[in-house]
């Protein structure tokens, strides 16, 4: 069991799929800089998080569940559970983009099941994200796949975390909608990298052609 005081956010998993040196930055540097998308994303997220409850006749919809995982070690907030008549639980994530080709929503919508399936001793089996830019619901299957790799991530995000070391940039395309990139500066740290990676092999390659030349004499 983790103690309450280490336990990490179920968006640092996100974080972490998306880049870890962004999880890092947020998560252990405490940076935050919003951009045009995160903040239509919080704004998304703002309403769903005001903790309350509502009764359809198809089921129950809870806002802004507190949800954590002793076991685990992660915690978090949903923005809604739907409960069934019959008693089963089904998470719901507000996203604002689109279906992302790496599984950085469907790693925090597993997290949250694997949380409330310890809070409440059932088996969740899925899940839904709603992209508001495409105005669609994906559905999300718990498979053993996805948890394997939810696992694996909360492993690897942890071992980030307490080891306190932000990771150096690597530049791609993903930069580009980072709301980091302007306190990042990945391209001129990858230039420098470079740059020293060459000063290195030079000096590397001088060193060995003066011993062979000593060696000559
Ligand atoms: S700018 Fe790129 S390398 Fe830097 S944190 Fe964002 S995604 Fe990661």
């Amino acid at each position: 069991m983790v103690p309450e005081s280490e336990l990490i956010m179920l968006s640092a998993l996100q974080h972490y799929v998306f880049c870890p040196r962004q999880c890092a930055l947020i998560h252990i540097e405490q940076i935050w800089e919003e951009n045009g998308l995160t903040a239509e994303g919080r704004g998304l997220h703002d309403r769903a998080h005001s903790e309350s409850a509502e009764s359809r006749p198809d089921c129950r919809r809870i806002f802004g569940m507190p949800l954590r995982s002793l076991e685990l070690g992660i915690t978090g907030k949903s923005d809604v559970v739907m409960e069934t008549p019959e008693g089963v639980f089904i998470p719901l994530e507000y996203k604002r983009g689109k279906p992302k080709v790496k599984e950085m929503d469907t790693v925090q919508l597993c997290g949250q099941a694997l949380c409330l399936e310890e809070m409440t001793g059932k088996p969740i089996q899925e899940g839904y994200i709603y992209y508001f830019r495409i105005r669609k619901r994906l559905h999300v299957l718990f498979d053993q796949a996805l948890r394997d790799f939810t696992i694996r991530t909360i492993s690897e995000t942890r071992a980030m975390l307490e080891g306190g070391k932000t990771p150096l940039p690597v530049y791609s395309k993903r930069c580009e909608s980072c709301s980091l990139n302007d306190l990042c500066r990945p391209e001129l740290i990858q230039k420098k990298l470079d740059i020293n990676d060459y000063l290195d092999r030079m000096l590397s390659k001088e060193l060995s052609e003066t011993t062979l030349q000593e060696g000559i004499k």
